[in-house]
């Protein structure tokens, strides 16, 4: 099997007309890396750090980040790899990020917001990034979870840019930044949404609660035209605009959300295969109008149909 799939290398992702849509995936840890590269995996969409220090009591020092992160980037040498920094809160505590215990969690000091009261904490994991990079040679992107602000956007990106890091974007998790989008992406080199965040923001339903995981859908045409915004925004700004929450494992989905202005595709290596084959299927104005049928449509079960029907499933 292994000599089979050398012999014939996985083709990149692309849509029927050609039009190159990247294909990624979403990594916890470097050891899940041979592996998606062998699943076809053209880079990273979403490297999610905080699963290194899950464990950690005291914050990592920059020497034992730098190691960790220099496996990774090795694996991906020249390829892109888009890291997030520390989404500490919620469904992800960092006991040394946030400790506090809260009422809300999903709507408290998370992500940026811990960071940014941590800042020395962000400087060293920035710090150590840029150096692993040095060494290994990946295209490095880096990117900040939970972005809600305009203010938040400079705040990161102008840090990440002052210790080394080249191409600095934003998280779209949080409706309030998919709608100001056009202005965010002023001040951002990239955008990659996190339609599992996002789905849950804009619905108001708590993404580990099953008494209300209907409405954890990223289908619902609400979500959608958020993401149409955000994909509107970047085109108009000429910066790429990514895909990285679980809605980009969805083979329709997927084929919706480049309807709608997504630029690449992140996501779990085993969905890789299924996506690529769906999104050949289709060219750009195709999936166009998939998007604009599941946009029309009333609820996530209604777009969904929409979508199956224009696609002609
Ligand atoms: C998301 O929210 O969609 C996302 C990709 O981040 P996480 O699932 O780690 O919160
Ligand atoms: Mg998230």
């Amino acid at each position: 099997e292994r000599a089979a799939a050398e012999a014939a290398p996985v083709t990149p992702g692309a849509l029927a007309d050609g039009t190159a849509i990247p294909l990624l995936a979403n990594l916890g840890s470097s050891k899940g890396a041979a592996e998606a590269v062998e699943l076809g995996a053209e880079g990273v969409g979403l490297f999610r750090t905080e699963f290194l220090f899950l464990s950690s009591k005291e914050a990592p020092t920059v020497e034992a980040q730098r190691a960790e992160y220099a496996q990774l980037l090795r694996a991906f040498a020249g390829k892109k790899v888009v890291v997030r920094v520390l989404d500490a809160g919620a469904d992800k505590p960092l006991p040394f990020l946030n400790d506090a215990p809260e009422e809300n969690p999903a709507l408290g000091l998370r992500g940026i917001r811990a960071l940014r009261v941590s800042e020395q904490i962000l400087r060293d994991q920035l710090t150590a990034l840029a150096q692993a990079n040095e060494e290994a040679g990946a295209d490095l992107w880096v990117m900040a979870p939970m972005i809600a602000t305009v203010d938040e956007t400079r705040y990161f990106t102008s840090l990440a840019r002052e210790l080394g890091i080249r191409v600095a974007g934003v998280m779209v998790e949080v409706p309030a930044v998919a709608l100001l989008a056009e202005r965010v992406l002023k001040h951002a080199d990239f955008a990659s949404i996190g339609t599992n965040d996002l789905t849950q923001y804009t619905m108001a339903a708590d993404r580990l609660l099953g008494t209300v995981a209907n409405l954890q859908d990223p289908w619902h045409p609400a979500v959608l035209k958020l993401i149409e915004q955000v994909g509107a925004a970047g085109a108009a700004n000429g910066k790429p605009v990514g895909i990285c929450g679980e809605a980009a494992a969805d083979p329709l989905l997927a084929v919706v959300l480049v309807g709608l202005g997504a630029t690449s595709l992140s996501m779990a290596p085993a969905a890789l295969a299924d996506v690529r084959f769906s999104l050949g299927r289709f060219t750009a104005d195709d999936a166009k109008r998939i998007a604009q049928a599941a946009l029309d449509a009333d609820d996530a079960a209604g777009a969904r149909a929409a979508a199956r029907a224009a696609a002609g499933n």
